[in-house]
């Protein structure tokens, strides 16, 4: 997907700011604490992935702009510490981007989900966003400000034929998202999500049905769109916005990223 290179070419819009990337580690987490560095962000990645987490840190900079620790986003102390280590360590807490995210098992009948499965994807997507957001919440709301970003999925704004768990946790995350906003916002505190479309990822690869570049032509074809598998900067590009002063007055959107596919063909699987 192309981007305006005159949007992209400021490196400073998120200057002074600290963040914390859940599931920051691999996919698009990884590429927003890349481009969230990029924008002088300082940056706390939480994932669960240490080697990977440690080895992206050590690529992109010192301890003084970015840290990783180890954090399962279901386990409340753990959560807790990410917090923690953004607050000692660079002194606040301006962007939660509750981004760690499952895919589960790519059942797509009801009759076969699996009840466990069902409840492991909710515990990642949902339970862990609640966590990162109470958390988040304990700094931001007595400093009076602050965003928290929760990735979502193209697959919240409609219903296409995917695994059940994954598309009832990724709406569920636009209405926590809706509810948080309306209940922190007298405290200066901003909450949206992002849903992106497909963006090839360690996770997309579990999960897609054909070779990527057979995927791409059958969906262009099919949505009039002449692209149609993102880039990880495109889902960054949308989470630098929503984390930077210039959305300052946005709050309670679920900002689709999917280059209007789910309006073109909202019932494609
Ligand atoms: P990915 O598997 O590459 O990255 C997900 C990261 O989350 C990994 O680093 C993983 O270790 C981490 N993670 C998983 N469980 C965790 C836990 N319990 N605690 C902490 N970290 C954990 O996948 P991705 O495609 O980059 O997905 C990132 C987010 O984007 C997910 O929420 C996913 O649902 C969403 N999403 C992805 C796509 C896509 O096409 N890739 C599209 C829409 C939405």
């Amino acid at each position: 997907m192309s981007t305006d290179s005159s949007q992209t070419s400021n490196t400073k819009r998120l200057q002074g700011l600290v963040a914390i990337i859940t599931g920051g580690a691999s996919g698009i987490g990884e590429c927003c604490a890349k481009v969230f560095v990029k924008q002088e962000a300082k940056v706390v990645i939480a994932d669960i992935q240490d080697e990977l987490g440690n080895s992206l840190c050590r690529q992109l900079g010192s301890e003084q702009t970015i840290s990783y620790i180890h954090c399962d986003v279901t386990c409340d102390s753990d959560v807790q510490n990410a917090v923690d280590l953004a607050i000692t360590r660079y002194g606040k807490l301006d962007i939660m981007f509750s981004n760690a995210g499952i895919a589960g098992k790519p059942e797509l009948s009801i009759l076969s989900t699996e009840n466990e499965d069902f409840k492991r994807v909710f515990d990642v997507n949902v339970y862990g966003a609640f966590l990162a957001a109470k958390h988040a919440a304990r700094v931001m709301v007595p400093a009076k400000k602050g965003c928290i970003i929760f990735t979502a999925s193209m697959v919240s704004v409609n219903c296409p034929q995917a695994p059940h768990p994954y598309v009832a946790s990724k709406h569920a995350l636009v209405g926590l998202a809706k509810n948080l906003c309306v209940e922190l916002g007298q405290y200066g505190i901003r909450v949206n999500s992002i849903s992106p479309y497909v963006v090839i990822t360690p996770q997309a690869r579990k999960t897609l049905s054909m070779p990527v570049n057979e995927m791409e032509d059958v969906i262009c074809a099919a949505a009039n769109l002449k692209k149609a598998v993102l880039e990880g900067e495109d889902v960054a590009e949308a989470a630098v916005y929503l984390g930077s002063n210039a959305s300052k007055y946005v709050s309670g959107i679920n900002l689709v990223v999917d280059g209007g596919f789910s309006l073109t063909n909202p019932s494609f699987a």
